[in-house]
């Protein structure tokens, strides 16, 4: 991959603006409102090349690294979007694409770089399990030459809204393994053709997600939709947890962003005592302090991004990034409802709307204890709470 120069770098950051203007505050609110799922914005990204960003150009792709996918996700929270609508394209794709067979890459990459197909699903999260992935209970048995798969997932986003769906199913007994995280597998799921009953759940929940749970009864799954080795699955998601990490940073920097810009204009023009709010230290510290946050983890996710374009170890700057910037946009986004009093609450501000959006990154896909718990365990060597 050749790395592309500062001024590129610059040319995608403007293009994605540029894409962004046709979806203003209005049409963010009204998919909020009416919890519909982003289609028009999602077809346009898709259309532009952006989703496929991380696909090799073998495959159709445009074979960026992540530090440049990184921008396109941030530009678009900091345009007032909301990224997670299609952000898991992003990283699910890692998985197929270290992992995956030449065959299953063929079979699929070119069809998601086109936008003919959207791998925008991945169920790892089940009721039982929580955050202690190595004890999901689903089952996948092999029968010739087709997994059969039962169980439950919850907290599945973008299910409905896929054609592929990336699953973690046990294969061997939990109980029967000396290794714990051996004995899942991982296993692509064509959405558009399921044999057995594969129920979809919609939750309700504050944020317009698209999260569902999905139950699966007697799903067949073809052998050839593994992928890699059966009970290697663990590691492979593992794998990519970095990228996951460095992209969620990235659009809590582009939320962070757009909260500081909006609190800082409001405080400068509202107008109470007889002069603007802002020039009242109550208000403008919180914000400057926010920004400032906000500006420090942004250079921690670009040192993150940077060694793992290089290919390097990036475990620690990864989960820093990932743990200071959703830190630091939430930080920003009760300044910026501090700011705007009352009208924070209304919906034609759309500040509660990022508000709702940006307290997700602190939580999922992966919450920030298990973050600190990473930091401490693998990083410091301190005692392992799990
Ligand atoms: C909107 C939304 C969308 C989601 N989309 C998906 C999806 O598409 N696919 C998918 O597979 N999952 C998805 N998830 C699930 C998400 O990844 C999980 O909610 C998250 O990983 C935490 O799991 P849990 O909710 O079961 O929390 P639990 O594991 O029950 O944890 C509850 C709390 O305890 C803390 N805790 C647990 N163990 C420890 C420990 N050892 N040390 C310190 N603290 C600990 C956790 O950090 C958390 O704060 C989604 C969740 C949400 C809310």
């Amino acid at each position: 991959m050749d790395v592309p120069t500062k001024e590129e770098r610059t040319a995608i950051r403007e293009s994605v603006r540029q894409l962004c203007r046709d979806f203003p505050d209005p049409y963010w609110r009204e998919v909020d409102k009416k919890e519909l799922y982003p289609h028009a914005f999602v077809d346009a990204l898709t259309k532009s090349g952006y989703l496929a960003a991380l696909i090799p150009e073998e495959y159709g792709g445009a074979g960026l690294g992540i530090t440049e996918a990184s921008i396109i996700l941030e530009e678009i929270n900091r345009a007032g979007g909301n990224s997670t609508a299609c952000h898991a394209q992003m990283y699910i794709m890692g998985t197929l694409l270290r992992h995956g067979s030449e065959e299953q890459k063929r079979r699929y990459l070119p069809g998601i770089a086109r936008g003919d197909l959207r791998l925008q699903a991945f169920a790892i999260t089940e009721p039982n399990a929580g955050s202690e992935t190595t004890r999901i209970e689903t089952r996948a048995v092999r029968n010739g030459d087709r997994y059969i798969v039962n169980g439950q997932k919850i907290f599945i986003s973008r299910v409905k809204q896929s054609d592929l769906m990336l699953l973690l199913a046990r294969t061997t007994p939990y109980d029967e393994l000396q290794d714990k995280t051996r004995g899942l597998s991982a296993f692509i799921v064509d959405l558009r053709n399921v044999k057995g009953k594969l129920e979809v759940q919609p939750l309700d929940l504050m944020i317009n997600h698209h999260t569902n749970t999905v139950f699966l009864e007697d799903v067949e799954i073809p052998a050839e939709n593994l992928i890699g080795e059966e009970g290697m699955g663990f590691r492979y998601i593992i794998d990519g947890w970095n990228a996951e990490r460095i992209l969620i940073a990235a659009e809590s920097v582009g939320d962070g962003r757009w909260f500081i810009e909006r609190a800082s204009k409001y405080a400068s023009e509202r107008v109470v005592f007889g002069r603007p709010i802002g020039v009242n230290q109550g208000i403008q510290f919180p914000i400057a302090e926010a920004y400032a946050h906000i500006e420090a983890a942004d250079l921690m996710r670009y040192e993150a991004a940077a060694k793992f374009d290089r290919r390097e170890k990036c475990g620690a700057e990864a989960n820093m990034a990932k743990y200071l910037a959703s830190e630091a946009a939430w930080e920003a986004a009760n300044v910026c409802l501090n700011t705007f009093g009352g009208y924070g609450f209304a919906r034609d501000y759309d500040v509660e709307r990022k508000f709702r959006e940006t307290r997700l990154l602190t939580t999922a896909p992966v919450s920030n204890n298990l973050v600190l718990a990473f930091l401490g365990q693998n990083v410091l060597g301190m005692p392992r709470s799990y």
